[in-house]
C-alpha cells in the first residue's frame, strides 16, 4: 500500500489504473479505524481493482473546536489496518493541501443538509459535501463507499452526486455494531463504562421504534419513551426522515460525547 499526502501524488499514483480502465473504489474516512471502516474497505476490495482510502479529519465539517481537537488520531495504526483490509493507496492530505490559502468555494447542500444533524450542527454538511466533492475530483473513483450509520450523510452525498452530475456510483453499507448493539464509532472511545451503559439505550430505542413501526404504531414515540427513561443522556432529536429510504434517526449526548444512530424502517 502506498501512502500519499499530496493531490498530485494521488493523481499520479492512479494514472496507470485509470488509463488501463481499472475500476477504482474510494472509501472516504476520518481515521481511527474500527470494524465499520474496515467493512467499507473490504467491500471496496471485493468489487474494485484499485482501492483508495482517504484519511482526513476534515476541519470544515466540525462545528465545535473541542470536538475537532480531541478527535482520535492514529495514522500508523490506521495505515496498518487499511493495508490489511486490502487498500492499495492511502491518501492522507494535510489541511493545507485540502484548503490552501485562498480557498473560497463550497458545496452547499439544500434542505436535506439543514434538517436533523444539519440543524444541530449548522455548516456540517457543507463541510462534508465540499470535502467529498474534492475527494471525488482528486481520486475520480468509479464508486465510493459510505456507511449507513451516517444515513443523512449518505442522502446528502447521493443528492450532491445527482445534482452536480458527478460520474460515480455511491454504495451504502449496513452499520457494523458491537456485540451489545452499540454502533461502532470513533467517538465510542470517549465513553466510560457507565456512559456506555446509558448509550446502549440508543440502539434499544431504535429497535423499539422499528418494532412499533412494524406493528403500525408511531416509531418516534416508541423510541423517545426509551431514551427519555434513561438517566445520563440528553436527546438531540428522534425523527423519521427519508434518507435513502424511510429512516428512524436519533442523536443523543452522553456527557460530552455525541452519538448518532438510525434504523431503516423499510
Ligand atoms: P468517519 O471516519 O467516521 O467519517 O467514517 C467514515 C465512513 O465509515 C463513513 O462512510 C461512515 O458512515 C462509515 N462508518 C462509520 N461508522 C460505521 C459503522 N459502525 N458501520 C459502518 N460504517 C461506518
Amino acid at each position: 500500500m502506498r501512502i500519499v499526502r499530496h493531490v498530485d501524488d494521488a493523481r499520479e499514483g492512479l494514472r496507470d489504473a485509470r488509463a488501463g480502465g481499472r475500476r477504482i473504489g474510494l472509501v472516504p474516512t476520518m481515521g481511527a479505524f474500527h470494524a465499520g471502516h474496515l467493512a467499507l474497505i473490504g467491500a471496496a476490495r471485493a468489487s474494485c481493482d484499485v482501492v483508495v482510502v482517504s484519511l482526513f479529519v476534515n476541519p470544515a465539517q466540525f462545528t465545535q473546536p473541542d470536538d475537532l481537537a480531541r478527535y482520535p488520531r492514529d495514522e500508523a495504526a490506521d495505515a496498518r489496518a487499511a493495508e490489511a483490509a486490502g487498500a492499495d493507496l492511502l491518501f492522507v492530505p494535510g489541511a493545507d493541501e485540502m484548503y490552501p490559502e485562498g480557498f473560497d468555494t463550497w458545496v452547499e447542500p439544500g434542505e436535506l443538509g439543514r434538517l436533523l444533524e444539519g440543524e444541530m450542527r449548522p455548516g456540517h454538511f457543507r463541510g462534508v459535501a465540499t470535502v467529498c466533492t474534492k475527494l471525488f475530483a482528486i481520486v475520480q473513483p468509479d464508486v465510493a463507499f459510505f456507511g449507513r450509520k451516517d444515513a443523512q450523510q449518505v442522502a446528502v452525498i447521493r443528492r450532491v452526486v445527482a445534482d452536480l452530475n458527478l460520474p460515480l456510483e455511491i454504495v451504502a453499507l449496513p452499520t457494523v455494531r458491537d456485540a451489545d448493539g452499540l454502533a461502532l464509532s470513533s467517538r465510542n472511545v470517549f465513553l466510560s463504562g457507565e456512559q456506555r451503559a446509558s448509550a446502549l439505550a440508543l440502539p434499544r430505542a431504535l429497535e423499539a421504534g422499528h418494532a412499533a413501526h412494524r406493528a403500525g404504531r408511531d416509531p418516534v414515540a416508541a423510541a423517545r419513551e426509551i431514551l427519555d427513561a434513561e438517566p445520563g443522556l440528553e436527546v438531540d432529536y428522534v425523527a423519521v426522515a427519508d434518507f435513502d429510504g424511510q429512516t428512524l434517526a436519533a442523536a443523543i449526548r452522553v456527557g460530552s460525547t455525541r452519538l448518532i444512530d438510525n434504523a431503516r424502517l423499510e
